[in-house]
């Protein structure tokens, strides 16, 4: 199969509908990163995606739709809170859980009673839903445990031949996914931190928590995605505390010393501490926006760069940097938190 970049336009927003109504599979750009989009309401469409990302199937999908869909035609119930959260920040980066049962395929929430819902803000992405009309489940357009993608281009390395299309929106000016808060309590409950922090969610409707799972009680995770290695590059990775930067430059050394080519992802103000011969430094940004936009176009760079990636974390630990420090040390781990052995 032959795999087309092609601009949003009249043209290739036919041709995504087409592939979408003869349970194809088209990437689409959103303001957070790319996303394999298929119709939500067809079992064979949904089960593909899993199949050419390699998604473990205990992981779920969120359903995209156009601002102006009705909401009710796939959810059972959506709070007085949710609705206030809807006004507040949609259309954008923020997913919300409803209570959800037979509505849409089965294999899209993997057996929960819930569905995730999002409406994107990005206008590539809102004038695909607004062509196809039906809710599109769209994860992030990565094979599994890669790198999520920010551009076209990224998308291409990990599909081509395996897609037929890549709309191109351009570079996701985002750069991490959707904060995921799940509706379906009293208040609501962060499961994926990201762009739209608790913060700014408790402002509006008065409380917000965050989920943190207790995998020693043999509970069922709420958010299966939480617990994998994600977002991760093709090179040997090691992440330091920001404190920690004579122990990161000891390991810098012996990395040179064994031959290996090294770089390091860091704040932009920090660079010049790491900096010497055979060091590349991937300079992260500032501010926490340019920290969240640069993350993963730096995280696919270091692949061609380097065999080790020494990753500093980024001073400050609130607001958006809660997501982006979730997914750099995601991106760093060596094991799935979910494979961890319980610690007695
Ligand atoms: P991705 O599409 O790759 O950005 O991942 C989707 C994220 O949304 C994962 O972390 C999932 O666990 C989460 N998610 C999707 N659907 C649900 C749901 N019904 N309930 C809770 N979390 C969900
Ligand atoms: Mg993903």
């Amino acid at each position: 199969m032959q795999t087309k970049i092609l601009p949003v336009d009249k043209d290739s927003l036919t041709e995504a509908k087409n592939i979408i109504f003869s349970g194809g599979v088209v990437a689409i750009p959103t303001e957070t990163v790319y996303g394999l989009g298929a119709n939500a309401f067809d079992d064979d469409a949904v089960r593909k995606i899993f199949q050419i990302k390699g998604r473990p199937n205990d992981n779920p999908l969120i359903a995209h739709v156009h601002k102006a869909y009705d909401l009710s035609q796939i959810v059972d119930e959506i709070p007085a809170y949710a609705i206030k959260l809807q006004q507040a920040f949609l259309p954008g980066p923020l997913t919300l859980v409803y209570p959800s049962k037979n509505k849409v395929s089965k294999y899209v929430s993997c057996g929960l009673d819930t569905l995730a819902v999002r409406v994107p803000s990005h206008e590539g992405a809102q004038a695909f839903l607004k062509e196809v009309g039906i809710p599109i489940v769209a994860p992030s357009a990565n094979l599994s445990r890669h790198v999520s993608p920010t551009s076209a281009g990224h998308v291409y390395d990990d599909f081509n031949g395996k897609i037929p299309l890549v709309l191109d929106g351009g570079e996701c000016v985002g750069g991490i996914e959707s904060t995921v808060c799940d509706c379906t309590g009293e208040v609501p409950v962060i499961l994926r931190p990201g762009l739209i922090t608790r913060e700014m969610i408790a402002e509006v409707v008065g409380a917000c928590e965050t989920y943190v799972p207790d995998l020693k009680k043999g509970e069922k995770v709420k958010s299966p995605g939480v617990l994998y290695k994600h977002y991760s590059p093709r090179c040997k990775t090691k992440l330091y505390a920001c404190e920690d930067g004579e122990n990161a430059r000891l390991t810098i050394e012996r990395e040179l010393q064994n031959g290996q080519r090294v770089a390091v992802l860091c704040e932009t103000n920090r660079v010049s501490e790491f900096e010497r011969a055979g060091v590349k430094c991937l300079p992260l940004g500032n501010s926490q926006e340019e920290m969240a936009a640069n993350l993963y176009k730096l995280l696919r760079a270091a692949e061609g760069v380097c065999d080790v990636l020494i990753g500093i974390e980024p001073k400050e630990k609130d607001g958006v940097m809660i997501g982006v420090l979730n997914r750099l040390r995601k991106a760093c781990c060596s094991e799935d938190i979910a494979h961890e052995k319980p610690k007695n």
